[in-house]
């Protein structure tokens, strides 16, 4: 056999994979956005009916049980929308990615945002623009009209709202976007549960638009769940290429058990909401610290020294994310999932302790 260096692509060997923080033993994990409740024991009960149930033999086929029209029915979704379902939204966005992936193309992000956009232009072959975010995290709407005008990128990703940030972008300068774009817009509403608006209505009215959403964010991360919702056109080019059993049989089971839980999801988020703003209202009081508005469930703050602030929280059993040296935007920036009003309490102690006045 060859060397490996001469049969694996240069960029690859040159890469990092995509680092999952290790959490250690008992830590209270607030560095990725899951969820912070347990399903209640009946519903427990449930799922276990419908997993045991679970065809395990059987090949999935997303369409047996009519998984599209009964999330159009969940999300009250036109009837020009097609959907495709993909094992996390990840596995959408680097299908999305794929569809244009000629030489030449290019990919266009708003930064700092959601590395995936990048890293799977990456693994395409495709140009990757990153148009920065003005200081506050607000879009610089005249930079990504004239970068859009200049570069035509195929694919347009806007995170809505923006992770890591938790900014939600202005609605009509988003529109002026999509209205921009010569290529697809991807709106990944990821955290979209948590957000005041959603383009959801607008999917399958025009072709370029394309509404990204999960369930991850919304006590499923475990399951990869997520879903496009765009025009018939466009989704039909995806199904293409997506992998005909990208949905395996226990996540098609948990998805079903999802959407019988509509009631509990909102509460949750209900929770989290106030939640977020009870956190952002006692560190707008400190001076030390900066918070930006967010409407994701969780806040990133501008501490005095993000490192010592990630290990601060870690001596006390809390993982968090230390964002500085991610984007020179996210200087000294970390990020903090929203928990119990339990997590919540033990995260302004620590803030309490390293910045009050
Ligand atoms: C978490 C996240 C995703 C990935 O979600 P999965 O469905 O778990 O793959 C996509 N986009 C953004 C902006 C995210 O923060």
């Amino acid at each position: 056999m060859k060397p490996l260096n001469e049969i694996i692509r240069s960029d690859i060997l040159a890469a990092q994979a995509y680092a999952v923080a290790h959490t250690p033993e008992g830590c209270l994990k607030l560095d990725a956005m899951e969820s912070p409740y347990e399903f209640p024991a009946e519903s427990k009960k449930a799922l276990a009916h419908i997993l045991a149930d679970a065809p395990l033999r059987l090949y999935p086929n997303v369409a047996d049980d009519d998984f599209t029209a009964r999330l159009k029915a969940a999300r009250a979704l036109g009837g020009n929308v097609d959907i495709a379902l993909g094992n996390g939204s990840d596995e959408l966005i680097q299908f999305i990615t794929l569809l244009a992936a000629k030489p030449g193309a290019k990919v266009m992000g708003i930064e700092p945002t959601f590395v995936m956009y990048r890293r799977n232009a990456a693994l395409f072959g495709m140009e990757y623009l990153g148009i920065d975010t003005l200081p506050d995290f607000a879009l610089d709407t005249a930079a990504c009209l004239k970068a859009l005008e200049e570069h035509a990128p195929e694919i347009l990703f806007i995170a809505y709202p923006n992770n890591p940030t938790g900014t939600r972008y202005n609605r009509a300068d988003v529109e002026k976007l999509i209205a921009a774009a010569p290529g697809l817009v991807v709106v990944d509403e990821a955290y979209g549960a948590f957000s005041a608006d959603s383009f959801l209505p607008q999917a399958g009215t025009r072709d370029n638009l394309l509404v990204l959403q999960t369930f991850s964010k919304i006590g499923f991360a475990g399951c990869r769940m997520g879903y496009v919702c765009g025009s018939e056109k466009v989704i039909a080019q995806l199904r293409k290429i997506l992998p005909p059993y990208n949905m395996n049989q226990l996540s098609l089971a948990a998805l079903k058990f999802a959407l019988t839980q509509e009631k509990w999801i909102n509460d949750n988020v209900a929770r989290l909401k106030g939640e977020r703003e009870i956190l952002f209202a006692a560190l707008e009081d400190m001076e030390k610290v900066q918070v930006f508005p967010s409407e994701g469930n969780f806040l990133t703050v501008r501490v005095p020294d993000a490192a010592e602030c990630f290990q601060a929280f870690l001596a006390e059993n809390i993982l968090i994310k230390n964002l500085h040296g991610v984007h020179p935007l996210l200087h000294n920036c970390v990020r903090i999932t929203i928990g119990t009003p339990a997590d919540n309490a033990r995260v302004l102690a620590v803030f309490a302790g390293l910045y009050a006045a």
